[in-house]
């Protein structure tokens, strides 16, 4: 929200065509669950290239913020997020953790259990 409580729907995109609304004409509700908010959401996930679409970590990353998407995929589409190395190391680095974590809170165990877990691993 700005100054003058025009609203828009990222605080990345205060640009005409992201304004919801002003809070003096509709209330937040109506603005955060409206058409256009709902179109921004669905932008989001619709503008990624297939490189992300094929990306094991999408479900985690969905291609991180769009105002970062400005890079060429491997294969040389546009809307590749410039952080995706990094976004791609980190979530495989955390895979099996969260993966080991996932397992101990099916089976009722503390997921804190992975600190013991990650200790073994690293001393193997
Ligand atoms: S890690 Fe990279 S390829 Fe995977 S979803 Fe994120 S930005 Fe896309």
């Amino acid at each position: 929200m700005e100054f003058n409580g025009d609203v828009y729907s990222c605080d990345h995109f205060v640009f005409p065509e992201y304004k919801l609304g002003n809070i003096y004409q509709k209330t937040l509700v109506e603005m955060m669950y409206g058409k256009e908010q709902e179109a921004f959401g669905a932008m989001k996930h619709n503008s990624l290239p297939q490189q992300c679409l094929n990306c094991p970590y999408e479900f985690a990353c969905h291609g991180e913020c769009p105002k970062n998407r400005f890079v060429l995929s491997e294969d040389g589409e546009p809307g590749l997020n410039y952080l995706c190395k990094g976004y791609y190391q980190f979530f495989d680095h955390v895979a099996p953790y969260m993966d080991f974590m996932k397992k101990e809170y099916l089976a009722e165990r503390a997921p804190a259990n992975v600190m013991e877990w990650a200790r073994e691993r690293r001393d193997k």
